[in-house]
Order: structure tokens, then sequence, then C-alpha cells
């Protein structure tokens, strides 16, 4: 017989608020599934917690966290290095320790080119972008990475959109404008995707919708929400009933979650199981 292993390989999420976030209940899924010998764990860690919280992680060897609001940006300054996007969108969603050196990654945007690349290569695409916030940037930066060809960024405060249209331009080879949204918003024609990466729509505030004008919406277009709570939102509704292909915000999130468990364990999980976990804990018919 093998000597029996009573010590998992540990990965958590920092959080706070922490007791909404689910991302507990698809990563344990799949450790399960696979017969990983890991646990997550859900942990509320304040602000002026999280330089403890770094180091407690750090004493016991643990794997990774994930880092979510409000320590995205200001986990930064605990890490010895950044992966290229991470670096670019200047957030971390995703520590990882491989040997003595805590890497911060960003997954987020990877997630959602995860999802997207399933249903369009993304090279040379016109993008319209709802949002300017960090979800919005993690995108922008991944769909530029990827080749996107243009990037129309659309947001109520012109000085965040401003500032994600500057780090396109500068650091990447996709065009970036910036959009005002000061009334009914027409998508222009010429877009292949569509995304919305505000937070309009989340759970509770359901009845929420984006000020778009609706008939502007072609069946050409894929479009995406990062919503993932409901993950059939107003627009995606929308989308379907227009017959456009859509991605909604859960498949953003179980692939990113798959890419942070591939940097801890090395293994490709399946995305299935995570998803099926998700939809449960969410109460999301699954029928
Ligand atoms: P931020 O707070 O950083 O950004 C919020 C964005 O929403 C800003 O662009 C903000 O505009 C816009 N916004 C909010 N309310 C309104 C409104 N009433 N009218 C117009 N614009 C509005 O949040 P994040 O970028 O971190 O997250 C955005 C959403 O993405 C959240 O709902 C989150 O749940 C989701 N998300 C999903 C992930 C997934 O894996 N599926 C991962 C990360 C996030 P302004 O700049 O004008 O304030």
């Amino acid at each position: 017989k093998p000597s029996p292993d009573f010590l998992p390989q540990l990965t958590a999420c920092f959080a706070q608020p922490a007791a909404e976030n689910p991302t507990v209940v698809m990563v344990e899924a799949a450790y399960q599934h696979h017969g990983l010998h890991f646990r997550y764990i859900t942990c509320e860690v304040s602000p002026q917690n999280l330089e403890a919280a770094v180091n407690g992680a750090k004493a016991m060897g643990w794997a990774g966290f994930n880092c979510s609001l409000p320590h995205k940006v200001a986990i930064i300054q605990h890490l010895d290095k950044l992966g290229e996007s991470a670096q670019l969108i200047g957030a971390v969603n995703t520590v990882v320790k491989q040997g003595d050196t805590w890497i911060g990654e960003n997954t987020d945007g990877k997630g959602f080119l995860q999802a997207l690349k399933k249903h369009i290569n993304p090279e040379n695409k016109h993008v319209t972008l709802f949002g300017a916030g960090g979800a919005a940037r993690a995108i922008a930066v991944e769909l530029a990475l990827a080749g996107v060809s243009s990037i129309t960024i659309v947001n109520r405060s012109k000085e965040r959109a401003q500032a994600v249209v500057a780090l396109l331009n500068n650091s990447t080879s996709a065009k970036a404008i910036y959009q005002p949204w000061t009334k009914k918003y027409a998508i222009a024609t010429s877009s292949d995707i569509v995304i919305n990466a505000t937070s309009i729509g989340l759970y509770p505030n359901i009845n929420e919708q984006l000020n778009i004008d609706f008939t502007s919406m072609t069946i050409n277009m894929l479009v995406a929400d990062c919503i993932p709570n409901p993950p059939q939102t107003h627009l995606l509704q929308t989308a379907t009933a227009k017959g456009c292909k859509t991605i909604d915000g859960l498949q953003m999130l179980v692939n990113q979650g798959v890419i942070g468990i591939k940097h801890w364990t090395g293994v490709d999980v399946d995305a299935t199981v995570m998803h099926d976990a998700l939809k449960k804990a969410l109460y999301i018919d699954t029928n």
C-alpha cells in the first residue's frame, strides 16, 4: 500500500467581501474530479491584512491563490514578478508559486479569450467594448495581444476609458478609440464582437439594461457578457433572439479558473465539471 498523504497543497481566494464569491465551488469540483491532492479555501481578507495574509501563504508554502476585489492592484507590491498581460493590465487575479518565486498573472481576460476562441478567431476583428473597469481592461489587453485590429471603448466615465485607450494604443498593435456613452448607443455595423464588461445586469440588479439601440445589433455580431450571475442577461437574451452567437459570463469565469488551476497543478481540468458545479451552486436551471 502507498503511505497515506494527509497534506494537500493549498490554494485560496483573498477577497472582501468573500462570502459571495463562488470560485471555491468550481475549483474544488475540478480538484475532486481529477483526484488532485489540492484544496481551495475562500478567505475574507481586509486591505490592512493583505500583507499578513500573503506572508501566511508564503510561510505555509501554498501553491498559489486568487485575488479578487479589492486586492487586484495592491497585491503587486508583494510579488516577485508579473506575467506579460498582468503587467500591461496593472492588476493580478492569480498568484502562482514557482520554486521560491511568487508570480502574478491575470486570467480574467485570458478566460474570456479562451471562451471566445471556441467561436471566432479574434485576428483582425473589430470590437465594441462597453466598460472600462478592471474586467474591460483585462479583456481589451488580451484581445489586443490576440491580434484584433480595433477596439472601440464605450464608457460612462471618460477618464477611465481614455486610460484604457491610451494603454492599448501605446503598448499594443490594436487601434483603440473612445466613444462617449451619453445617449442610446448605436453599435457600428463593422463590429464583429460586442462585449458588456460593465456591471450592468449583475444580480440583484437583473433588470438593469445597457443603454443600446438594439436595432444596431445584427446577426453577424458575436455578443458576450461578463456578468456571471445571472448568465442569461437582457443583452444576451436580446442577442440570442436576433440569432447572434453569444458567450456568457459563466464561461469566462470557468475558463479563467481552468487557466488558474493549470498554473497551480499543471493539469488541464475539465471545464464542464466546473461549469455544472457553478450552475448548481448559483441555482441556475441546468435543464
Ligand atoms: P469595475 O467596478 O472595475 O468597473 C465597472 C464598469 O461598469 C465601469 O466601466 C463602469 O463605468 C461601468 N458601470 C457600472 N454601472 C454603470 C451604469 N449604471 N451605467 C454605465 N456604466 C456603468 O468592475 P469590474 O470591471 O471588475 O467588473 C465588471 C463586471 O464584470 C462585474 O459585474 C463583474 O461581476 C464582472 N466580471 C466577471 C468576470 C468573469 O469571470 N465572468 C471576471 C471579472 C469581472 P464607469 O467607469 O463610468 O464607472
